[in-house]
């Protein structure tokens, strides 16, 4: 039996939430569907750090901000690799969102707006994050949709996944067949559709095709395994964003096996810890001054290595004098994940041995190593490094291996200004909306990192789509 629906959205997360909200002050008839046990998708993971210019923080501290400086920013960050005409949709309608936000009770650290964190620094503060991350997003939103459920303006079904989407013969879309987990299809009809299924990053095979290397990280949220692109593009549309595939700078990872739990970060920020070791590739050569100040010049630089994968390499002194390298651990973890041999943690007693147990060619690590040493001596570095505070002398040596790791999928699909899925020579598919990962992350972030352009992008295009751009009244 087909149930009718002014408007389905496919994928209770960033955008989904406020779609639904905001949608039902426009009608209720709002068919909210998850495949997973619950609310929320990727604000259970997400850093939710948000990025907006305008906002009524800003103006309470007397920050001097406007979409247009927000703009030139990303157009700078991202070297012009993004999609202009929707992250200025995006960026125009961001302050809205956040003062939204807000009066429903979200709070952003006590010291925010900041510049950034990890990421390339915006030119002013207009950074934020809650306390915990993406949950203190979802934790304002839920009581939102509790609300308008209870009210029965929307009707949630959670386990149920989205197999296909209804198309008449002029190709407009009019539903969704849908299933619980071993339950018959069911279809709903509905005079709009919003794909809401978050991008593909969860799942391997996708992301490999996609994204032509492997996903080495299990870090993503295990539902988002590329339906909303697939649906979007049997619908008619088309995906974009091949080339802006970027990893982070290495994190590492628990296990060989790909894709891998993360184990720890690398605290490779020169601005917190400047670098007392140095960066070799599979090849045993450095390929970076280690204190490379710009985070997106790290990133791109290790994006053309062999497997996205380095190794930092230093000495029984730095272990011991060094600030610690790694997130979390102290010196003396350090050594013993390396002495009992943890995956991605080696010691040897000589550099020879050393490149042997990490899997590198020793013959190019003893001369990477002798030459960094010369450099140290007389206070040069062919890689123009500066902070070089002793060299790599010192036995037992030790090396940690770091691995470049993607949470988010760049490819996308394309869209126009009404948030509306367009196919090739540009014409919308009639009754079909799609907003979030499902844009790939190249979308609002090109082929870089920009703080904040997928979670804000996310929820105020959803909070759009409900508010006004849906055809509901
Ligand atoms: C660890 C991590 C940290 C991050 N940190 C940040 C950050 O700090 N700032 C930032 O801007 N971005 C960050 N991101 C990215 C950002 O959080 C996501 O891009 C964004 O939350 C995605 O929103 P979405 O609505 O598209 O997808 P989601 O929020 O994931 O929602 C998609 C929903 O769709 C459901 N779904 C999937 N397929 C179907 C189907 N077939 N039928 C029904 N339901 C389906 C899923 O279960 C899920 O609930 C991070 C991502 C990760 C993984």
């Amino acid at each position: 039996m087909t149930q009718h629906w002014d408007v389905i959205i496919i994928g209770a997360g960033t955008v989904g939430l406020p779609a639904a909200v905001f949608a039902s002050g426009r009608c209720d008839n709002v068919l909210l569907l998850d495949a997973a046990p619950e609310i929320g998708g990727t604000l259970h993971l997400s850093g939710g750090q948000m990025s907006a210019a305008g906002t009524r923080l800003q103006k309470e501290r007397g920050i001097k901000d406007s979409a247009a400086l927000h703009f030139e920013d990303v157009i700078r960050i991202s070297k012009n690799t993004v999609d202009r005409d929707l992250v200025r949709l995006a960026i125009d309608n961001a302050a809205a969102t956040l003062d939204w936000l807000e009066t429903i009770g979200f709070q952003p650290l006590p010291a925010h707006p900041v510049k950034g964190q990890d990421h390339e620094p915006y030119s002013v503060q207009r950074y934020v994050w809650g306390k915990d991350m993406g949950k203190s997003i979802l934790a304002v939103l839920k009581p939102q949709l509790e609300k308008v459920t209870e009210q029965e303006r929307v009707t949630l079904k959670l386990n149920t996944r989205v197999s296909r989407l209804i198309q008449d013969d002029d190709g407009t879309v009019s539903g969704v067949v849908a299933s619980t987990e071993n339950g018959p299809e069911q279809n709903f009809s509905a005079r709009s559709v919003v794909i809401a299924a978050g991008g593909f990053a969860a799942n391997p095979a996708m992301y490999q095709d996609l994204s032509k290397q492997p996903a080495y990280a299990d870090y993503s949220y295990p539902f988002c395994i590329g339906d909303g692109l697939t649906l979007g593009l049997d619908a008619g549309g088309v995906s974009r964003g091949h080339e802006n595939v970027l990893t982070s700078f290495g994190s590492v990872m628990q296990s060989y096996d790909i894709p891998s739990k993360v184990r720890c970060d690398l605290n490779h920020w020169p601005e917190r810890r400047l670098p007392w070791e140095i960066y070799v590739n599979a090849h045993g050569k450095r390929f970076i001054r280690e204190d490379e100040p710009s985070v997106d010049v790290r990133e791109h630089c290790l994006q053309g290595q062999p497997d996205a994968r380095y190794w930092a390499v230093f000495d029984a002194v730095t272990l011991k004098e060094a600030p610690s390298l790694l997130a979390g651990h102290t010196a003396g973890e350090i050594k013993a994940a390396a002495v009992n041999n943890e995956p991605m943690f080696y010691t040897a007693d000589t550099i020879t041995e050393l490149a042997e147990k990490a899997g590198l060619p020793s013959g190019a690590l003893m001369d990477t190593v002798a030459a960094f040493n010369d450099g140290q001596a007389k206070s040069t570095d062919s890689f123009g490094r500066s902070h070089m505070p002793r060299p790599i002398n010192q036995g037992p040596f030790y090396s940690v291996r770091a691995q470049g790791i993607s949470v988010s999928g760049a490819v996308g699909l394309m869209v126009n200004q009404d948030l509306q899925i367009i196919r090739n020579d540009g014409s919308p598919v009639p009754g079909l909306y799609a907003a979030g990962e499902a844009l790939g992350s190249g979308a609002t972030m090109g082929s870089s990192v920009c703080g904040g352009m997928l979670v804000t992008p996310a929820l105020t295009f959803g909070r759009m789509l409900g508010q006004h751009i849906l055809p509901l009244d």
